[in-house]
């Protein structure tokens, strides 16, 4: 069987960069196709580079090309934020097999995205996503109760005395555990990334946002857990590190072997799990309400909370603005159907919001 032929999107990110070595550690398995990246560089050999932001001027019909190539096999989308939406629905609409790692595409529009993959479904690059993904293989939907999506806290969670008001853009972008991009690394810190995690568990498996919680997981090695009807728990485990889903959405159904090092029975020992404390952090609730409401207010948490991140990093607001600029711009937003055109009209009415109310 010749390798898979692979096109990944954003290939200069942190999963971008993780994708790149899973690919060239298994070269009988898997071809890199073509890449898209921010920067030009030389030193990468597939058929198609594509250099330059999505948006940009003929980025997009390049992208789109190498995507309809029928020799393009699976599409990973790594490109951040939301921009990735509409190269996912383009390769979905292609009929190619999707591995995402980008949850804003299913916090924006999931019911979309999730009819445009059909039967073929998504396969989630998200560390959670990949372990619920995997507890649920073999598995009848019906027999499901609930997911448990399993979150580190981030570097401020342990420090309830810590005044949220002055943390640094360096203190949280200092996370203990995982090594990602600035991002998602701040949307750890605020916990939004588990606010945008349970919509997108929420999309990929079809399971109720009420049938959905998170708990924390200081040690982060338990990545996410599904109950059972019957009181079962299954959990995935393993070592924080991406290239594991990464590994197991690019080879599904198989495994690659010696993908990372394998958890050891020390590595469980002292494993924690703690409540959520949605007064402290109350992100979670926040995105629960918007998925709740549906239409365009997801897609307004998501910009809302990508903008005031860009405005954190760039210290024009303080670390705690960050969830109240987004909890302000939902409060605001008048709410619209849940079509394509009112999704991306009511991305861009929440970043207008947030530069015309950025004082904070
Ligand atoms: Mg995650």
């Amino acid at each position: 069987m010749r390798p898979l032929n692979i096109a990944v999107l954003g290939a200069t990110g942190s999963i971008g960069r993780q994708t790149l070595d899973v690919i060239y550690r298994n070269p009988g398995r898997f071809k890199l196709f073509g890449l898209t990246e921010g920067v030009r560089s030389t030193n990468r050999k597939a058929t198609y580079l594509v250099h330059g932001h999505a948006g940009e001027a003929d980025f997009d019909a390049r992208v789109e090309a190498m995507i309809a190539d029928p020799r393009c096999d699976l599409v990973v989308v790594a490109i951040p934020g939301g921009r990735a939406l509409m190269p996912t629905l383009a390769a979905l609409h292609a009929g190619k097999e999707v591995a995402l790692a980008t949850k804003e595409v299913l916090v924006m529009a999931g019911a979309l995205v999730m009819k445009a993959a059909g039967e073929r479904g998504i396969r989630p690059i998200d560390s959670e996503h990949s372990a619920i993904w995997q507890c649920l293989w073999g598995e009848e939907r019906a027999n499901v109760r609930r997911l448990i999506i399993t979150a580190s806290g981030g570097p401020f969670w342990a420090h309830p005395d810590l005044d949220l008001d002055r943390v640094t853009v360096e203190q949280a972008l200092n996370h203990p555990r995982w090594s990602m991009g600035p991002k998602v690394t701040i949307d750890s810190a605020t916990l939004m990334n588990k606010g945008l995690e349970l919509i997108e568990a929420h999309h990929l498996f079809g399971i109720s946002l009420d049938a959905i919680s998170v708990c924390i997981h200081p040690q982060s090695v338990v990545h996410s857990l599904v109950e059972f009807v019957d009181g079962s728990l299954k959990a995935q485990l393993g070592r924080p590190d991406m290239r594991l889903p990464i590994g197991v959405a690019l080879a599904y159904p198989d495994r690659l072997p010696d993908a990372v090092p394998p958890t050891t029975l020390q590595d469980l020992s002292g494993l924690e799990f703690h409540e959520l404390d949605e007064s402290r952090f109350p992100s979670v609730r926040l995105a629960r309400e918007a998925a709740g409401k549906g239409g365009g207010h997801p897609a307004v948490l998501n910009a809302a909370n990508e903008e005031a991140v860009n405005a954190f990093v760039a210290r024009d607001i303080p670390f705690s603005g960050i969830i109240r600029v987004v909890e302000r711009a939902l409060s605001a937003f008048p709410g619209c159907g849940g079509t394509l055109d009112e999704i991306l009209e009511a991305d861009r009415w929440a970043r207008a919001y947030i530069k015309e109310n950025s004082v904070v």
